[in-house]
Formats: C-alpha cells, structure tokens, sequence
C-alpha cells in the first residue's frame, strides 16, 4: 500500500464524500484511495494545483493537456465572468452571438495554411474534443454521401492514434487498453502504420521511418481504389500513445496522397494546437494545410470544455441544397457556448498581446538542458520532444529491446513517487512525460527535473 499523498483528516473527509458519490474518468475504481492516491483540490494558481491543506502540485501534465497560462488565470476568468454576466447561452440554430463569430473569424485567421489551397473557411462548434472529432468523420462521409460518392465509406487512421472516447472516435483510434472490450460496436477503420520515430530500425533515420510508413498509406490506398472518404491523424505527435513523435515529412505525403485519391485529410491538433509543439498548430511545420482541422482542450486555454472543427469552403457547399438531409443535422446543445468562445477569445487575446510562441522556444530551451542527463539513465531507452513536450521512454536495460511489461505498473509507481513530491505526472504506460502550463519558470523545470529522477529511480525499485 502506498502512503497517502496528503494525509489529513480534512482531506480524508473529502476523500470519503468524493467516493461515496463519484465515478472517476480513466480509472479502476477499485485502485481508490489505496493503490491510487486521490486529491482533492481546493484552488490552482498559475502552474500549481492546491489542496486543502495547502499542499502544492504543480500541474506537469496541463489537467490533460487542456491548461495554457496556468490555473486561475485572471484575463480569462474575467472575460468569462464579463460574458456571464452578458449571454451565458443561446443555442446556436436560428440565432448567432458575437463571442461565436467573433471565435470564428479569429480561428480562421490563424489557421494552417498551404500555399496553391484555398484556405479553410468555416467553423461548426462542439463542446469537447471526442465530439469534434466526431464532426468531423461525419462531415467527410457526408459529404461523399451528397456528392453521390456513395462508395465513400471507410476512414484510415494511425496505428497507435487517439482521437477521443465516443464510439465514432474510438473507431478511429488505436490503444487497445481504450478500444479492446468495446470493438464489437466501433466501425471498421482502417489502420495504417504509424511514422512514429521510435519505432525506426536501427540504422533508420526518423525521416525515411516517415516515409516507410507514408509508403504503406499509398498501399493501403491502393488496395481500397475509391473507398476511402478520409484520413485522420495527430500531427507531429500522437499523444495519448505514448508521446510518440513523427517527422513532420510524414504530413506532407499523407496531404499529396489524400489529394491524390480525392479522400479529406482531417487533422487532429485537439492536443497539438495553440502552440504545444512549438508552433501555433503542428500543421505548420509541414506546410500542410488540413481539410478538416479539430481543436479542442487549449482552445479556452484549460477553463471551458469547447471544441472547433474548421473546413474548407468546397466541403461545406456540398451541404447546401433544398434539402434537409443534405445538410449537416449533426447538433449539441451548448454548441458555440458563448463562455467558452469568451475564453477562447480572451486565450487567443493573451497569444496576440504577448508572444507567447517565442517564449516558449525559450522554455522550451531549458526543458531540452534539463531532460538531456536523462539519455544516459540506465532505464531511460528515448527522450524526445516537441516544442513544450518532452517524453521519456522507460525500458527494463535502457534500450528499445526490453520494455517493462504492463503489469509492472511502472507508470503507476512513477505517478505516486511524484505526487508525493508535490509533482502531477501522469505516465502513459511506461512514458512518463512533460506537458507543463507555458507559465512554468526556470525553477518549475529544475523541480520537474528533480522529481522526474527521483520517481523514475522509485518505480523502477518497486518492480
Ligand atoms: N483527440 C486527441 C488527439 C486527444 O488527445 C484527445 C483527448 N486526450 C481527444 C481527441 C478527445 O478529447 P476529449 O477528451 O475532450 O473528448
């Protein structure tokens, strides 16, 4: 059993009423309060969460990748108190309000762009990343489906990818521990190999992994002449799977093989956007412009769930008709909740007074000093990173031959020696990872570094 992070009667009363009632996201219930510690939090300020007691953690994993400029943050919780005092919700059918186009037209501004494309042109609003993404798949298919393309039916998706937890998501997404037990209800997508980085042969640079795995795209393009309505990836970096980096060459083949085959390249930068790699959206850094792009998580900058889907202008035509079925039904009630689209505009507000890209090429300078010493730790098989997200792989010798098993719980062993120095990691399996708020300062990072060693060295006693 292992020691509890904060014990105090106060928190454990919390502890108590919190399981006397709630069901907690991604978790084996059973595992609370004993194997997984459980903290509740009173308050967050900047990179910090704050319990009861006053105990800090600070925040390594952004609450799911969703917080930018730290917890708290006043600009955007004034914009939305200014907001709730205004318009708190009106639903978006039949009736428009300014912070939804307001959004809109800043999101389209700064959207990826390619040159020789016309640029996306239109926003549908969802109110989180799995419903985006469900947009978005129903959008490609619709749209064949009115175009009289009705052959047009499967999607391809990464192996390894993620896209969210709705069946529609789930389809397309590939981490078995998410996906295996409800298989039976998911649509056959089809799944080509992924250009992660790690997985390159010995000898095999990052670059021509990229292009193997863009080689098995075009066979799989070839093997479904005129089947396929879309491609659906993470640019750059597939999160949920283990922090997992590409060569950016990987975009641009999979854009022209799209093109090629006349399917939509529909670009998942749900955790990439807003500057987490190191540009505004991963795209970038291939020159290549998506036909469908989803945002979500940083969006409102971590305080509201909202999520966008932008297209191009010919995909959205071919839903305009005399009829009702051509066009797109699809329908949320709190879609384009003007809170959320004021935080967004307050977070988007924040990127254009301050610049924010560039200062986090800075931190993004001190994470790479400060993960370096990590290549010669004897259980360390990888480090890498993009922009503001550095991962490391665990492995039993140090080398890609020798993962610990699943079993091990290594994450997990990880996750409690932090949590107990006051650090939120969140280990995906056997990574352990840094995804801090961009408001993290010199002295965040040495203590990151500090409890990322120290609980490396813990998890791995305890297998
Ligand atoms: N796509 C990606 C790439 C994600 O990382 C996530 C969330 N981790 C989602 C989709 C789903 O977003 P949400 O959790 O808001 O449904």
């Amino acid at each position: 059993m292992l020691a509890d992070p904060a014990p105090s009667t106060l928190a454990d009363r919390w502890r108590q009423r919190d399981l006397a009632v709630l069901w907690h996201p991604c978790t084996q219930m059973r595992e609370h309060p004993d194997t997984l510690p459980l903290v509740p939090i009173a308050r967050g300020e900047g990179p910090w969460l704050i319990d009861h007691d006053g105990k800090h953690y600070l925040d390594a994993v952004s609450s799911w990748w969703t917080n930018l400029f730290g917890h708290a943050q006043p600009r955007i919780g004034a914009a939305i108190a200014r907001q709730a005092t205004q318009l708190e919700q009106v639903m978006l059918a039949g009736f428009s309000h300014e912070p939804a186009v307001a959004l809109a037209e800043r999101l389209l501004a700064i959207a990826p762009r390619q040159a020789g494309r016309a640029p996306l042109a239109k926003v549908f609003y969802a109110d989180n990343g799995s419903a985006g993404v469900e947009v978005a798949l129903k959008m490609a298919f619709h749209y064949f489906r009115n175009r009289g393309e009705h052959h047009r039916t499967r999607f391809v998706a990464l192996e390894n990818g993620y896209h969210g937890e709705t069946l529609g998501a789930l389809s397309v997404g590939d981490i078995p521990l998410y996906r295996r037990v409800y298989a039976p209800l998911l649509t056959e997508a089809l799944f080509a190999p992924s250009p992660d980085a790690y997985l390159a042969e010995p000898g095999q640079s990052a670059v021509q992994r990229a292009h193997q795995a863009a080689d098995a795209l075009a066979t799989l393009f070839d093997q479904h002449p005129g089947e396929i309505c879309a491609v659906i990836l993470e640019p750059r970096l597939q999160c949920a799977g283990g922090m997992r980096m590409h060569d950016p060459v990987y975009l641009q083949r999979a854009r022209e093989l799209c093109d090629a085959n006349g399917a939509f390249l529909i670009a998942d930068e749900i955790a990439t956007g807003f500057g987490r790699t190191g540009t505004m959206f991963a795209c970038e850094q291939a020159g290549v412009m998506p036909d469908l792009l989803c945002l979500s998580k940083g969006l409102t900058g971590g305080f509201l769930p909202l999520s966008a889907v932008l297209a191009t202008q010919a995909l959205y035509d071919a839903f305009l008709d005399e009829s009702r079925e051509r066009a797109f039904l699809h329908s949320h009630s709190y879609t384009g909740n003007p809170l959320a689209c004021a935080a967004a505009l307050a977070t988007l507000d924040i990127f254009a007074s301050e610049d924010v890209i560039a200062r986090n090429r800075g931190t993004a300078e001190v994470m790479a000093r400060l993960a370096a010493p990590f290549n010669d730790h004897r259980h360390v098989a990888d480090v890498r990173q993009a922009g503001m997200v550095v991962a490391f792989e665990l492995t039993r010798n140090g080398d890609k031959r020798t993962p610990f098993p699943a079993e091990a719980r290594v994450g997990l062993h990880a996750y409690t020696a932090a949590l107990k120095r006051g650090v939120v990691l969140r280990p995906l399996g056997n990574v352990l990872y840094w995804m801090p708020p961009y408001c993290v300062e010199d002295q965040h990072l040495d203590l990151l570094a500090q409890t990322t060693l120290a609980a490396i060295e813990e998890a791995v006693a305890c297998v």
